[in-house]
């Protein structure tokens, strides 16, 4: 299947869905703290979204039981909302939100403090954020697939952290998850040739040891094999005429 190429009016939704993903993301976050359970950040989820006219497109993928994604500690991703998850102070917490609105998706996901953070917390987390706004800098037409992860995999490995390979980022559209893959770890000069008009996730998933992975019993869970840490951030991106533009970013004027 190949790479879609979105058309003007395809885009000013896929900026709505991304503001819509990007503002409940920031509302949700600003509320954790320690008592909360993961199960209270799903009803928040859903409350957000339907107040904004969208749905939560996570709900029901593949079977998937919870509106949200929420990744805490040494969970990689896919984290199942539960009541018995109640987020303690030093943990530090992914959410993954994705918002489908007007038949468009945003796709967007952040790792928050709860309380105060560890050294080793506050490395990790730190480090997944550049490592997601260093694959975005590289994002411009003629690039290629594999500079994104490329420019991620070096700077992880020059901060000593390493990068999940079994996971990456996805073309997005009136579907979450579409081509191309995105890989985190790519060979520069390597992979498709970007064009403006593309939009893809980019969301490396950083390990304070090794980069292996396993997933639970639940069949969602993905947790690292060592029982490190691992954060992630994770932004919805347009390729436009000269660059990149998040479609994610919550301070984006409306
Ligand atoms: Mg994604």
């Amino acid at each position: 299947m190949a790479v879609e190429i979105h058309d003007r009016r395809a885009i000013e939704r896929l900026k709505r869905a991304g503001r819509a993903a990007a503002g409940t993301l920031q509302r949700v976050g600003a509320r954790l703290a320690p008592g909360v359970t993961t199960a209270d950040i799903d009803a928040w989820v859903r409350d957000d979204t339907a107040r904004l006219g969208g749905k939560p497109s996570q709900l029901g993928y593949h079977g998937f039981p919870a509106a949200v994604c929420t990744s805490r500690n040494e969970v990689v991703c896919h984290g199942i909302p539960r009541r018995t998850d109640v987020l303690a102070d030093g943990d530090i917490l992914n959410v993954d939100v994705t918002t489908e609105l007007d038949g468009y998706h945003g796709d967007t996901s952040a790792t928050f403090f709860v309380g105060e953070p560890s050294a080793e917390a506050r490395h990790v987390v730190e480090v997944a954020r550049r490592c997601r706004d260093a694959g975005v800098e590289v994002v411009r037409p003629g690039a290629r697939l594999g500079d994104v992860g490329a420019a991620i995999a070096e700077l992880a490995r020059k901060e000593g952290c390493t990068v999940v390979r079994d996971y990456g980022g996805h073309g997005i559209g009136r579907k979450m998850h579409l081509p191309p893959h995105v890989s985190h770890v790519g060979q520069r000069g390597s992979g498709m040739r970007l064009r403006a008009g593309m939009v893809f996730t980019i969301e490396p998933m950083i390990n304070l040891g090794g980069a292996e992975v396993r997933v639970l019993a639940d069949g969602w869970t993905v947790v690292t094999r060592d029982g490190a840490l691992s954060a992630q951030f994770e932004h919805t991106v347009l390729v436009t005429d000269d660059g990149a533009l998040v479609l994610t970013d919550p301070d984006a004027p409306a």
